[in-house]
């Protein structure tokens, strides 16, 4: 199959790579630095250079967290009135809305996305975070107690301080616009971590809220990998909240690096959720609904309904259909509109994810559809979307997170079963139901333990409502109540109503 090049790529939008990516501390972008490691960062379709990111050690790490500081304390954002920090956040919704097109293609040359589901959906998702958290903090209110005598008690908010987030490659700009504008809304600075495979469109994205008006040095973003800058970053006494999206195994050692200093953390982290098909079901919707669930994304996002579970009765033509589905989905050019699976972000992962489809072989799954790299490409990181009919829930690949396009599909006898195997999980970040009985809808509304069920539908997210996941899936949620509590602290003033009697120390008997 023949791809389009980087340089093809980018002729078509204008656009030029950035031969390196550096650190943006202050509002300024570090000067190349002869001793500094870099990496080197890969169209995932076509495994051509696309730029090289400069790592920032400690050193940066310390300048970034100063800067950030810095800001916070001048009170240039932390204290500019709630109108105006709307207003540039609403300008900032214009900026990427304005740059979609341009922000859909950087991030795609580095995670490899189909463009089309990044202009239609991710960078637009992008753009309402930062609308909507400027509407959330238009009505913010604090509480007020009257009832104890004489006494009036006010509780206000203020601004944490000074973040670090740390976004993952997945979904880089609606991940890290998530992580930002919840942040910053509430008058705080931060220091960005993006992941060293997609540095490029995050990079864009500040530059894009400075000329909003977003103040020097309210964002900053160290570039580079993981233990060595994020580790840097999440251990230093200067950060008063961390924000991670990523790995499970990976927030533990951050939970533990935070630990001396006390920060609190903010963890939105996998899943392995069930995709449960009930026999009442609308089977066209849920048909094309699992679909979506598992492979959208080629499969790389926490929210993926890996794990589909159907019952006996109507099995057997839903599994056919699904496999036939999944063997015609359309693998290729992450720019062509009509692509539907783009290749895995990055070579390691690409490893990881065909690992799992040999693990599957090896714990006895029956690989309906796929099961390997994909024919027909010379180079990239593409594999075949795959179906494996399994019959224990406890084999490993239903218990981990694979993170790319695979299903593995269960056959249950009634309620009970159903919603024994979804709930027997490390993982409790989200689930899908198909039904057509209400009755059951609400007893599965109370009896799945995720975070969120969604009934009927695949993924639709109101960013009203909290976001996040019991147990291994995370601490916290995103929400816009969730937010305030998070990245603001709480104060609670009491001013007597009138003359005080106060107790008389100290005076001569
Ligand atoms: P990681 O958790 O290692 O990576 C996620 C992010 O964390 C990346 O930006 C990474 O940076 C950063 N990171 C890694 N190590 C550290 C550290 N010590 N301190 C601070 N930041 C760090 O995930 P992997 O890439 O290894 O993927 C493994 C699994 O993680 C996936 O299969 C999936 O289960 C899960 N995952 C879940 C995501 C989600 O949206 N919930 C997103 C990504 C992964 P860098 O890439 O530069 O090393």
């Amino acid at each position: 199959m023949t791809i389009k090049t980087v340089a093809q790529v980018c002729a078509a939008h204008g656009l030029e790579a950035p031969g390196l990516v550096t650190a943006r501390i202050g509002g300024a972008s570090l000067p190349a630095s002869a001793e500094a490691e870099t990496m080197q960062v890969l169209y995932p379709a076509t495994e051509e250079p696309v730029t090289r990111v400069q790592e920032a050690g400690p050193a940066e790490v310390d300048a970034a967290v100063a800067a950030a500081r810095a800001s916070f304390e001048s009170g240039v954002w932390s204290q500019m009135p709630v109108s105006r920090r709307q207003a540039v956040m609403r300008q900032v919704t214009h900026q990427v809305a304005t740059h979609r097109d341009e922000l859909a293609v950087l991030e795609s040359l580095c995670a490899g996305l189909p463009c089309n589901h990044l202009v239609d959906r991710q960078v637009p998702r992008a753009a309402e975070n930062f609308s909507f958290f400027a509407d959330y903090i238009g009505h913010l209110a604090g509480e007020t107690f009257e009832q104890m005598d004489g006494y009036l008690t006010a509780v206000t908010r203020e601004p944490a301080g000074v973040a670090a987030l740390l976004a993952p490659w997945n979904a880089p700009l609606a991940l890290a616009s998530m992580q930002i504008a919840s942040c910053i809304a509430f008058g705080n600075s931060c220091v960005v971590k993006p992941s060293e495979h997609t540095p490029w469109s995050v990079l864009r994205l500040v530059e894009l809220m400075e000329e909003a008006g977003v103040p020097a040095g309210v964002i900053n973003v160290v570039n580079g990998r993981g233990p060595v800058t994020g580790q840097a970053l999440v251990a230093h006494p200067g950060i008063d909240r961390i924000a991670f999206t990523g790995g499970t195994a990976t927030a533990r050692g951050i939970m533990a690096a935070a630990a001396p200093n006390l920060t609190p953390v903010h963890f939105e982290l996998g899943g392995k959720s069930a995709n449960i098909v009930f026999d009442d079901a609308d089977l066209e919707a849920a048909l094309d609904g699992s679909l979506v669930n598992i492979f959208s994304n080629s499969g790389q996002i926490c929210i993926a309904g890996s794990r589909i579970l159907v019952q006996r009765r109507i099995a057997e033509p839903f599994i056919e259909r699904f496999v036939a589905r999944t063997a015609q989905l359309r693998i290729g050019d992450p720019s062509e509109r009509a692509t539907e699976i783009g290749p895995l972000a990055f070579a390691g992962h690409r490893d990881r994810v065909l690992e799992y489809f040999r693990l599957a072989r090896d714990e006895g799954a029956e690989i309906l559809a796929g099961g390997g790299a994909a024919e027909g490409f010379e180079r990239g990181y593409f594999v075949q979307p795959t179906v494996a009919r399994v019959a224990d829930n406890r084999l490993r690949v239903c218990q981990e997170e694979v993170f790319g396009p695979f299903a593995t599909i269960q056959v249950f006898d009634d309620v009970e079963q159903a919603i024994a195997i979804a709930n027997d999980s490390a993982y409790g970040l989200v689930a899908y139901a198909w039904t057509g009985r209400l009755a059951l809808a609400m007893e599965l509304q109370q009896r799945i333990r995720a975070g969120t069920l969604w009934i009927n539908t695949p993924l639709a997210r109101d960013l009203r409502a909290p976001f996040g996941g019991f147990k291994d899936s995370g601490i916290g949620r995103d929400g816009p109540r969730q937010c305030a509590d998070f990245y603001t602290e709480e104060k609670a003033s009491i001013v007597p109503r009138g003359p005080v009697t106060i107790r008389k120390m100290g005076m001569e008997p």
